[in-house]
């Protein structure tokens, strides 16, 4: 499954930047993850000052 950006999210960008495969955009208010290319590699959880990227 692949990981999912609450609501948490600040719209900081960080994860983006991080994401080895690019799955990760600016979307209305907060980053969305392409969950078709996102590979589950958890690096945007790491990333993420606020916790919102989460395994669905
Ligand atoms: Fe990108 Fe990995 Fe996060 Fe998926 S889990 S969005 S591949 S950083
Ligand atoms: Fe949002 Fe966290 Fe990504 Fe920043 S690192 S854009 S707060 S999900």
């Amino acid at each position: 499954m692949a990981y999912q950006i609450s609501d948490d999210c600040i719209a900081c960008g960080a994860c983006a930047d991080g994401c080895p495969v690019g799955a990760i955009s600016e979307g209305d208010g907060k980053y969305v993850i392409d969950a078709d290319a996102c590979v589950d590699c958890g690096a945007c959880e790491g990333t993420c000052p606020v916790g919102a990227p989460k395994q669905a």
